[in-house]
């Protein structure tokens, strides 16, 4: 293996990706390539647990994905994209973790309880109770030192941690204790101002999003919802718009003008709204130029699937012989 150390970060293909991933994981991403030898992975076995009916979304969106990732600037010369189910031995692993994983540590994560609240009845599956455990084999699977991921992601690495540490001290030391890193900005609004900005809430600006889209969204987006008039002053906190600002702007000084008038009453919603729309749309369209070009090239794509799917089942091999050789899974022909 290469002396770096690793990463192992990843997405569901369960839609093309938004604002929220670029500030809460992939801005992250781009900056550690150099560093690390950085796995991405599209979690396509983990996208069934709440898509099981929606398979052509998910096979459709691992294209998407992959493109988005080229467009933001990932590159795969430098790190592995991996499809998750064209290396079978994630499943493996996840199967002989969910033996040492204690059922109570699936009930306490925070996390998981939000989600399966949120889930219509008819769709909470056993797999998708068990994803935790899909995620922690994810990362264990390339011995991962180091996962870049959102603030909504921290109780899952907790998890990787302490199964990680039982999993050595009952077999044998095979896992590094993975870190968590969480992006510059760890949860990112929807535009509806309710919660994260998620692919399945349906309040998201996708890095995809045409400048028409971006402004039709903008403007509809939610604001202090006690401003009725421009000379009533408003509130900065919980202000999706000033957050997006805050996140996306190159220039501080008019975030701040920006701000003082709204605290103050002396500026419209339409005002600000242009000028973040503007500001979206700045930081958007090299993403845009990019994601074009790759759609045009789409062999190039395909290439850097290959390849990053091919070092991750080297990968995968040389950690699931430790593992099964640690648990003395298909080990029978040592017994005679
Ligand atoms: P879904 O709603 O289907 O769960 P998602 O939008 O949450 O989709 P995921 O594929 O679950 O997307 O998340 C991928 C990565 O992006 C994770 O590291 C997650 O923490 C991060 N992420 C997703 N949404 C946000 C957000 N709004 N702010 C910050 N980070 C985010
Ligand atoms: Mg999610």
């Amino acid at each position: 293996m290469d002396k770096k150390k690793r990463i192992l970060t990843g997405i569901r293909p369960t839609g093309s990706l938004h604002l929220g991933h670029y500030v809460g994981a992939l801005h992250n991403w781009i900056a550690l390539q150099e560093e690390y030898q950085c796995n991405f992975l599209i979690a396509d076995y983990q996208a069934l647990s709440d898509h099981f009916q929606d398979t052509e979304l998910i096979k459709k969106s691992v294209i998407d994905v992959t493109l988005d990732w080229l467009s933001v600037g990932l590159d795969p010369n430098k790190s592995n994209f991996v499809i998750q189910s064209y290396v079978p031995e994630h499943a493996e692993l996840s199967m002989l973790l969910s033996f040492v994983t204690p059922l109570g540590m699936l009930e306490r994560n925070p996390t998981l309880k939000g989600e399966l609240d949120s889930l219509p009845i008819e769709r909470r599956s056993a797999g998708f109770f068990s994803y935790p455990i899909s995620q922690v084999a994810d990362i264990l699977l390339p011995r991962a030192h180091l996962v870049p991921v959102g603030e909504d992601q921290a109780p899952h690495l907790e998890m990787s941690r302490e199964i990680a540490r039982k999993f050595n001290r009952m077999y044998g030391e095979i896992f590094p204790e993975p870190e968590t890193l969480i992006g510059k900005v760890g949860r990112l609004s929807g535009t509806d101002g309710k919660g994260k900005m998620s692919k399945s809430q349906g309040n998201v600006i996708l890095l995809s999003d045409s400048e028409k889209t971006v402004e039709k969204k903008v403007r509809s987006m939610y604001t202090d919802p006690n401003r009725i008039r421009a000379d009533i002053p408003g509130k900065i906190e919980g202000n999706p718009v000033f957050q997006y600002l805050d996140a996306f702007t190159n220039n501080d000084s008019n975030v701040k003008d920006f701000k003082e008038r709204y605290t103050t009453g002396n500026i419209g919603d339409v005002e600000i709204k242009n000028y973040l729309s503007k500001t979206l749309n700045d930081f958007l369209e090299p993403i845009r130029e990019k994601r074009a070009y790759y759609e045009q090239n789409i062999p190039i794509v395909e290439e850097a699937l290959d390849k990053g799917i091919n070092n991750a089942r080297i990968m995968a091999n040389e950690t699931m012989g430790l593992v099964r050789d640690k648990m003395k899974i298909s080990s029978y022909k040592k017994v005679w």
